[in-house]
């Protein structure tokens, strides 16, 4: 089976394929051309500072316990931009988003669902950049102290789209209490470049809760249409 059926499968979408069709999206590629923009060589000193002040940061009470920051990862030039939460304990090892259970659902994500992968068009970053201890929430006091570095970060990347991965990236990027069940499904605007943004599950809720791969589907659809849109 191709990993784009594996994927579908895996999210409980059905597909009927023809015998000697050609499978869907066998080879999706970028359904838009990657945005032009001056390379990411063109911001160095900013992007350089910027991941400087995130590793020498003690703002809040996060620093204390971090092996090290967790600052991104991806394509500086990125079109989708992931939210996470924060990083856990193998990011907060590993010094890179995503990279436990759920971080590998979340690359199944993006091969499967759209054609892409961490390294390319994609970039992963966290509303915190440092591991809260056993895993906790991320505290209103820590959000606000990185929410600086995001910010930071979505105007270097200008991004096509941003997709908050679960409630605490919704919450605090759309200045919400309301749950992920209640966000979903619409596209916000964020920012003063308005860029869109889609709030879905967050991986490690759909690892718990497979019932709901179906309507991350539909979110990760919502963004794609989003994306090719605003392309034309
Ligand atoms: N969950 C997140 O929200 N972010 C990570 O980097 C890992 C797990």
């Amino acid at each position: 089976m191709s990993s784009r059926l594996q994927y579908l499968d895996e999210m409980g979408i059905e597909v009927y394929v023809r015998r000697g069709a050609a499978q869907p999206h066998e080879q999706p590629g970028p359904a838009t051309q990657p945005h032009e923009q001056p390379s990411a060589e063109a911001a160095p000193s900013e992007w350089g500072s910027l991941e400087c002040e995130v590793k020498s940061c003690t703002s809040c009470e996060l620093h204390a316990g971090r092996t090290q920051t967790v600052f991104g990862v991806g394509d500086r030039n990125a079109d989708w931009l992931f939210i996470g939460e924060a990083p856990g304990f193998e990011e907060d090892r590993q010094g890179e988003p995503f990279v436990g259970r759920a971080g590998q659902l979340l690359d199944r994500m993006l091969s499967g669902g759209l054609g892409l992968d961490r390294q390319h068009r994609v970039y992963i970053a966290n509303t915190v950049k440092c591991r809260p201890p056993d895993n906790r929430n991320p505290r209103p006091e820590e959000l606000a102290a990185c929410s600086g570095y995001l910010h930071r970060q979505i105007a270097l990347i200008k991004p096509r789209i941003i997709i908050a991965l679960g409630g605490v990236a919704a919450n605090a990027l759309l200045q919400t209490e309301l749950p992920v069940g209640r966000l979903r499904g619409r596209v916000y605007r964020f920012g003063e470049g308005d860029v869109p943004l889609v709030v879905t599950y967050h991986p490690a809720y759909l690892l718990r809760s497979p019932g709901q791969k179906k309507a991350a589907w539909a979110d990760l659809q919502l963004a794609q249409r989003t994306v090719n849109e605003e392309a034309t």
